[in-house]
């Protein structure tokens, strides 16, 4: 995909999300690799109103070289593309995933094989910081490495995908699977067993 076709779609699905109420007021970042950089959604933007001209373009170094500047968040991100080989990262504060990053027990069991093949087998939680504390990115770089998903404790979702695509449909399995979760919290939910799991990452991971 061309610079200026991944522009229109970062601004196509972050438009989506935030009509969905995925996110709400100037609430999460959106960043995707290209051949030499990255595109990531400006500081203090609205994804629901983005114009891909201004989305603020980075080199391979994360230096910010066009467009405004890029969200404070994006630390969060360069932890994800330095952790594993992905082509976007998708932070979201959406309301289900938020609720579970609240509860000290914090995980999402494998209810659900779309959950285990877009998200994967683990979704570590991530000691809570300070939104913009730099210190959050080796916290998130180390986990990455195991995981395709993180949750920032009382913060909200960071996940990513080999392409924009996947990473958005990744960050919206992750709202349902929490929205289940919180639905069958207090009862004893048939999990997927751990043969299944690995079953799904086999076929489809
Ligand atoms: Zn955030």
């Amino acid at each position: 995909m061309d610079e200026d076709a991944l522009r229109r779609l970062i601004v196509e699905l972050a438009a989506s999300l935030f009509a969905r109420g995925f996110s709400v007021g100037s609430a999460g970042n959106i960043s995707a690799r290209l051949t030499d950089g990255y595109l990531i959604t400006p500081t203090n933007s609205c994804l629901g109103r983005l114009d891909p001209a201004r989305l603020s373009r980075l080199d391979a170094e994360f230096r910010h070289v066009g467009g405004d500047a890029p969200s404070k968040e994006v630390f969060m991100h360069r932890a994800f593309y330095t952790a594993r080989d992905t082509g976007a990262v998708v932070h979201l504060h959406s309301t289900m995933a938020t609720a579970i990053a609240c509860l000290t027990d914090g995980a999402i069991p494998p209810l659900t094989p779309y959950f285990v093949m877009r998200v994967g087998r683990t979704l570590p939680v991530i000691p809570y910081f300070r939104p913009g504390d730099p210190a959050m990115g080796p916290a998130i770089n180390a986990a990455a490495r195991e995981a395709r998903a993180v949750l920032l404790a009382n913060h909200g979702p960071v996940v990513c995908g080999k392409t924009l695509t996947d990473a958005v449909y990744a960050a919206e399995e992750l709202e349902e699977a929490a929205r289940l979760a919180l639905l069958l919290r207090g009862a004893s939910p048939r999990q997927l067993m751990p043969a299944q799991v690995e079953d799904l990452l086999r076929t489809f991971g």
